[in-house]
């Protein structure tokens, strides 16, 4: 490379660059470095305007599986199935199922082939598009997270929906059809929530509404019970007024098998309330895990705290580490009765086997406004019994009586014996559920096997 000494000096001359552009080798590369420059920024545009208009024309709704909406919309994605029985129309676009399946025994105690499965198609976990109407597409997407957890223990999980800004009138469509949905499918059931770990998970399916007719308690006793929960359920107001919680509180207590449990359920039912039930005598069931989740109760429902007296004993075995699990202690129960853990709209029912064990600081309004004692079978409860089982077979009573008489013989009335000399024992009411059950349309058997309704400590 020359350089004439009478050229004034400049950049271009210094480093030759019509040399080095005239050269192709170098052109080419510069070239090609250009396209990429111009690719990456490109591309980074195109990005950021992607993201743009994914802003400015898409809409998002994020469901987390703590909602309720959650189960809905997700049943909702599941629509009708097809004559095979199996996928969900809506559904015939999703690559990714899963599928949640329930069982339950048609014939109880027997097992093998005499079991029902249900089947219900549901978005697997990923993406998915959906075609809701004609021309309203909604991306779906599934996502379980892998950091967090429920309380449960099991992993979080989230259902986002999106869809087009001009389409986004279709989510409150979505959200009321899916909360039709659920409803209806919950119509004429009773869902039955308990206490897993922190959270209220329902105990099993919904089961039909038990009608209250059908639970059988001695003269008058349901009838107060259910009058006054009517009374405080339309009394809300009096209440407000006053500035008094809006809280009511029964104590149901008696032997084990008189019907506690059902009548509870059945209320329920009648007033469409679900039941949201926890065992005080389990392990586990701490005073702060009692106020947590009284805090969290499932709307409208009836809160039932069975074995209140396990909060009164509050002593355990020990293991040998000295651990004695969970236990509630009073004041943790008289804190979720009326203390700050209380919620303000409520109706608790407490039951015990052992009222002699109950602190009557318990017996409070607020806390307990009303005791119920639900015993032993009673003759007006076996002959309702007896009328629901044999009624139409048995219509001029005779065979009623007989029965009566024979349970009467047999001392079965306890201190209500018409017999003064016979022996004072009792039978409960699920014995003679039993009895009749096994007996369906016999009523001969049932006054024949009557014998066995003596309790088991009374059979020498
Ligand atoms: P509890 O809660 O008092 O221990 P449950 O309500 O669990 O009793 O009753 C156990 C079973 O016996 C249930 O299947 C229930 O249908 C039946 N049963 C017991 N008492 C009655 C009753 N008074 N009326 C109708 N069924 C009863």
């Amino acid at each position: 490379m020359s350089t004439d000494p009478q050229t004034p000096l400049t950049a271009g001359s210094i480093l030759n660059l019509d040399v080095l552009f005239n050269n192709p080798v170098f052109a080419g590369g510069m070239g090609l470095a250009g396209l990429g420059a111009a690719a990456a920024f490109g591309r980074r545009a195109a990005i950021r305007g992607a993201g743009l208009l994914k802003r400015q024309m898409l809409v998002n709704v994020e469901i987390s599986k703590r909602d309720p909406s959650y189960n809905w919309v997700l049943a909702w994605l599941a629509l009708p199935r097809d004559n095979t029985g199996f996928i969900a129309q809506r559904l015939t676009r999703l690559r990714n199922l899963s599928v949640s399946t329930t069982t339950k025994s048609i014939t109880p105690g027997k097992d093998e082939g005499s079991s029902h499965a249900d089947f219900r198609v549901q978005p697997g976990f990923g993406r998915h598009i959906i075609r809701h109407k004609p021309g309203v597409y909604i991306a779906v997407n599934r996502e379980k997270a892998s950091t967090t957890q429920t309380a449960t223990g099991e992993p979080h999980e989230t259902l986002t929906l999106t869809l087009l800004w001009p389409h986004r009138h279709v989510l409150g469509e979505i959200f009321t059809e899916a909360h039709q949905m659920a409803h209806r499918f919950h119509e004429g059931k009773t869902v039955v929530y308990t206490a897993k770990r922190m959270e209220w998970m329902p105990l099993g399916k919904p089961r039909l509404k038990r009608p209250l007719g059908s639970v059988i308690l001695d003269k008058g006793v349901k009838e107060s019970i259910v009058d006054d929960v009517k009374e405080f359920l339309a009394a809300q107001q009096w209440y407000t007024d006053r500035g008094v919680p809006y809280r009511r509180g029964y104590l149901l207590y008696g032997p084990p098998g008189t019907g506690k449990t059902s009548f509870i359920q059945a209320l329920a039912g009648e007033l469409d309330y679900s039941v949201a039930m926890i065992n005080l005598s389990e392990v586990g069931i701490t005073d702060d895990l009692l106020a947590h989740l009284l805090t969290q109760q499932p709307e409208k429902s009836i809160l039932v705290l069975e074995d209140v007296d396990a909060a009164l004993v509050n002593r355990r075995p020990r293991d040998s580490d000295g651990y004695s699990g969970g236990t509630v202690t009073f004041s943790g129960l008289l804190n979720a009765l009326d203390g700050l853990a209380a919620g303000e709209n409520r109706i608790a029912f407490l039951t015990t086997n052992h009222i002699d064990r109950l602190d009557p600081a318990l017996i409070r309004p607020g806390r307990v406004d009303m005791m119920m004692r639900i015993g032993e079978a009673t003759r007006h409860q076996a002959a309702e019994m007896w009328d629901r089982y044999y009624g139409d077979i048995d219509a001029d009573h005779s065979g009623r009586e007989r029965f009566l008489n024979r349970l009467d013989e047999l001392g079965l009335f306890g201190e209500n014996n018409q017999d003064p000399d016979a022996p004072k024992r009792h039978t409960s009411t699920a014995a003679i559920q039993g009895l009749f059950q096994f007996n369906k349309n016999d009523m001969e058997g049932a006054i024949k096997m009557a014998e066995g309704l003596i309790p088991r400590t009374f059979v020498a």
